[in-house]
């Protein structure tokens, strides 16, 4: 599985940073977010390091299968949630490997923001 040094979403997939795993599948790990900006808040990310959409071909389907899976298991399916990937500087994105917040458990305000 290629991996980037320094990387923590990769440091997190291969055990060197501990997560709160909610779902793993053979290409997609879903992690609790650290720093919770809703009651659920996930994080959905292909193992293999994925810059940017440009790169994320098929896997793109991996991830949203896993995103209904746990919003499922999470029990925000029903009530609603909310799915965001920041992308770049404008958006805020911190981290650059890929990943899909998935948020829910309360009233979510549009627009974000
Ligand atoms: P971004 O702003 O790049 O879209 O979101 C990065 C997310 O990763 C943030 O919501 C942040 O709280 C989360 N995060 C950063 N470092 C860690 C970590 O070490 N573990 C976990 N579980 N989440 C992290
Ligand atoms: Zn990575």
């Amino acid at each position: 599985m290629p991996e980037i040094e320094n990387c923590i979403f990769c440091k997190i997939v291969k055990g060197s940073i501990p997560a709160e795993k909610v779902l793993e599948t053979e290409k997609i790990l879903v992690f609790k977010d650290i720093s919770s900006k809703a009651p659920v808040h996930l994080l959905a990310i292909p193992k293999e390091h994925v810059a940017d959409l440009k790169g994320i071909s098929i896997l793109g389907k991996d991830l949203f299968e896993a995103i209904a899976k746990v919003s499922e298991v999470a029990g925000i399916n029903s009530t609603g949630f909310r799915v965001v990937m920041n992308q770049g500087q404008d958006a805020g994105q911190e981290i650059e490997h890929i990943h899909f917040h998935i948020l829910g458990g309360r009233k979510l305000l549009w627009p974000p923001g």
